[in-house]
């Protein structure tokens, strides 16, 4: 079998043709591979049968896609409450990879593939990286995680069957990072936006610019980030950055990811059905307004997932996409519902607050937001990295800066924000997921 169709001229190939499936068969599609999906849980899984039949509803009460709304939620504590195992609809002996989110709190959730999800899972990541423009012959850096997370593993097997050459070189070890960059001739890499923005920083502080290499795409995920963190990443560093989007619980990364017109990220619906819901009624939101994103499985065997509410705030974006894929899209994740603090009553999420802050000139996208309760009071500070020549330069221009960010903050979230400017390589870096926020109020309503 030959690679001829993703050569670096080529435009199609049967496993791409779902991109483009006309809007009539995706939903044929999709209806057909709901309805077994369906009948493979109640037959297989005790605790969704059980809801099911709680509320009078059977697999062949599903007629039409619109049907789904009668189907119970999934959420992140039925994970929890059946670890490792419960919503396995698979024997383990058809069980061929386990993966497992840490969990901060508590159990860990466990996440089971058969065979076929595995090649699921490669045909979507296939698509999504042929979206962002990679073929065969790119040599990709995979700086995700490799190991029980989905970030590395699950972009790896992807990448391959593109014929792209992998580098799996995981998180971590950012000087080494750099040097494979440059040595190896990496034109892709896959990591978090964040982790990426720390790379940039320490290529510069080894002498390595980022600009002068031959990386040209960023397939970045698994953290919420703005538009204004994509605008940092391709000035600094003349790539395209794409947002590729996944979670575990429904396959890993690649349950959508953009194409080259970068807005936002096209839903593989063919093997993922989403609905945006009123995240308060679970009333499904018109086209174009934003809601929760509730996700559900089309084809996968070892486990599926029936309505699982992500968290995850975003909308569908209306109308068809310069790309010619029929596959709709939603926004890039900027936030979650369960990243909002509640400051002062106000509603603020650190993604505005990441927008605000990289608005103003002189900012670096490196920033924490602490949050402490003084006189019964919610205090906000945010700590930002700002670069080395405001503070060489005339006095009053960090005042400015400063009274600039507060505004800018202010003018964003409703919140008045205490603004502490610090120098370049202050703030902690991760290698994952970034940790934005430090929230001290309840050790703070500890003391005497
Ligand atoms: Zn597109």
């Amino acid at each position: 079998m030959s690679f001829q169709w993703n050569d670096l001229n080529g435009t199609f190939h049967p496993d791409t043709a779902l991109d483009y499936l006309p809007e009539g068969q995706l939903r044929a599609l999709q209806l057909q591979r709901l309805q077994a999906t369906v009948g493979r849980v109640y037959h297989n899984v005790a605790l969704l049968r059980e809801r099911m039949d709680a509320r009078g509803v059977k697999p062949e009460d599903l007629r039409t896609l619109d049907d789904i709304r009668r189907l119970p939620f999934t959420e992140k504590t039925d994970l929890r409450d059946t670890y490792p195992y419960g919503l396995f609809a698979s024997p383990m002996s058809d069980v061929v990879r386990l993966h497992a989110s840490s969990g901060t709190t508590g159990k860990p959730i466990v996440v089971g593939y058969t065979l076929q999800d595995m090649e699921t899972w490669k045909n979507v990541i296939l698509r999504a990286l042929a979206a962002a423009g990679l073929h065969r012959g790119d040599i990709i850096q995979n700086a995700y995680g490799y190991g029980l997370f989905t970030g590395g593993l699950g972009l790896h097997y992807g990448a391959e069957a593109l014929g792209a050459t992998v580098i799996p070189i995981s998180g971590g070890n950012s000087e080494r990072q750099i040097l494979v960059m440059r040595d190896f001739g990496a034109t892709a890499i896959c990591c978090t936006p964040s982790y990426f923005i720390h790379l940039i920083e320490h290529g510069a502080s080894m002498g390595v610019k980022l600009k002068d290499l031959p990386l040209r795409v960023g397939i970045f995920g698994a953290e919420p980030w703005t538009e204004e963190m994509r605008c940092f990443i391709q000035r600094e560093t003349n790539i395209r950055a794409i947002d590729i989007y996944g979670l575990s619980e429904i396959i890993g990364p690649g349950v959508g990811s953009e194409c080259l017109c970068q807005q936002g990220p096209h839903i593989f619906e063919d093997h993922f059905l989403f609905e945006i819901l009123d995240p308060r009624t679970g009333d499904p939101m018109p086209d174009g307004e934003e809601g929760e994103l509730v996700l559900t499985t089309l084809s996968k065997q070892a486990m599926p997932m029936i309505r699982y509410r992500t968290h995850d705030i975003t909308r569908a974006i209306p109308g068809p996409c310069g790309c010619g894929r029929t596959l709709r899209r939603i926004e890039r994740i900027s936030r979650r519902s369960d990243d909002m603090l509640i400051v002062r009553g106000v509603n603020v999420f650190p993604s505005q607050i990441e927008a605000a802050l990289l608005k103003v000139e002189k900012t670096l996208p490196h920033y924490q937001i602490v949050l402490r309760r003084e006189r019964e009071m919610d205090e906000m500070e945010i700590r930002i990295e700002v670069t080395a020549d405001v503070f060489s330069d005339r006095v009053g221009e960090l005042e400015r800066i400063e009274a600039r960010l507060g505004k800018a903050v202010e003018s964003t979230t409703g919140v008045r924000a205490r603004i502490s400017l610090v120098e370049p390589q202050t703030l902690q870096r991760s290698e994952g997921k970034a940790k934005r926020v430090l929230d001290l109020r309840k050790l703070d309503a500890l003391k005497p």
